[in-house]
């Protein structure tokens, strides 16, 4: 962190703030001109407050030039995390495919969407129970009775299943639950994050509808802090002012995580287009940016699917669009 003093501080000022920043572990090393005062703060900056530099009315200006965010930094953990899921490895040159209903509906229902997504190739099964909808009077998933359908069609077919949870007080339900899913809306929700760092469960962190990269990495950190370091990322879209998609498909997000961090990153096209003409192409330039997998709402009669039909894919659809993904990684792999 760099801190830029006004020209008429005063030494008592400096020895203050010094003293403040020693209490934190943090070296100061100063750099006198003939008309600026710079001073560059050495040591894990992680616990500063830089708002707080910058309140100091002998302050000029405040800059982070490091990363807030250690656990979750590639800086300081260059290879890539591997998080192995039930035997199903995700990351690391590894192309997962989650695909489900976006909500658990019935047994036939799940079971049946799980057996075609498992014959075209998927590696984990998606299916909220719990469901966050924007309107109080929309359905709002089958709760428990939702994850026991889910662990029955994990019975059935042997897939990994990733299901949403919304709420603290439902952390005992997902004791057999393979992958916990954090959604957008609860990105920031940090009681939850804290209380699943303390969890070995793998967590699928997905960004906030406005959050920024560096947000969303502060989100995995929440985690990683408690001690879970095992973390997937996933972009889905984030608001912006166009309005002929549900959402933006930040992709250039893969890229960027990539650099910055060492945790593996997927796309949910379904969330982010809101339409299910787009989720093909999508998916597959998000393999073309070198994603580590995807999540695709799959339904079996999307017009009557309780929650998000329009972005569902038939399961005929979801087969042609693995091939199309699956040949993409080919020529990327060149
Ligand atoms: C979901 O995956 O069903 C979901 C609600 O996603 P998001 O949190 O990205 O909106
Ligand atoms: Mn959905």
């Amino acid at each position: 962190m760099i801190v830029l003093l006004k020209e008429n501080y005063k030494e008592e000022q400096l020895e203050n703030l010094r003293a403040w920043l020693k209490s934190m572990s943090v070296d100061v090393k100063m750099s006198k001109g003939s008309h600026q005062t710079i001073l560059g703060l050495v040591g894990d900056t992680s616990q500063v407050d830089s708002e707080l530099i910058l309140a100091l009315d002998f302050v000029e200006d405040v800059k982070r030039v490091q990363e807030p965010y250690k656990k979750a930094n590639r800086k300081f953990h260059p290879e890539d995390t591997v998080i192995d899921v039930n035997g199903v490895k995700v990351g690391g040159g590894n192309f997962s495919i989650i695909a489900g209903p976006c909500s658990v509906e019935s047994e036939q229902q799940l079971c049946t969407i799980a057996e075609s997504v498992k014959k075209s190739g998927a590696t984990m099964l998606r299916g909220g129970a719990f469901k966050p909808r924007t309107s109080p009077y929309a359905f709002q998933g089958m709760r428990g009775e939702g994850i026991k359908l889910l662990l029955k069609a994990k019975e059935l077919t042997g897939l990994p299943i990733v299901t949403e949870i919304m709420d603290l007080s439902q952390l005992d339900l997902f004791d057999d639950v393979d992958v916990i899913q954090v959604g957008a809306r609860n990105m920031q929700n940090f009681e939850l994050l804290k209380a699943l760092g303390k969890t070995d469960k793998p967590i699928l962190l997905k960004r906030g509808l406005s959050a920024t990269i560096q947000e969303w990495l502060m989100s995995a950190e929440y985690i990683m802090s408690g001690g879970n370091d095992k973390i997937i990322l996933c972009e889905r879209g984030i608001r912006t002012f166009e309005t002929a998609t549900r959402n933006t498909l930040d992709l250039s997000a893969v890229p960027v995580i990539k650099s910055l961090s060492h945790l593996p990153v997927i796309v949910d096209p379904s969330h982010a287009t809101g339409f299910s003409r787009y989720v093909r192409p999508m998916a597959v330039a998000a393999a073309a940016v070198g994603a580590d997998g995807l999540i695709i709402e799959v339904h079996n009669d999307p017009p009557h699917a309780l929650c998000d039909g329009a972005q569902s894919l038939t399961p005929k659809d979801f087969d042609e669009l693995v091939k199309d993904v699956m040949d993409i990684r080919k020529v990327v792999a060149k």
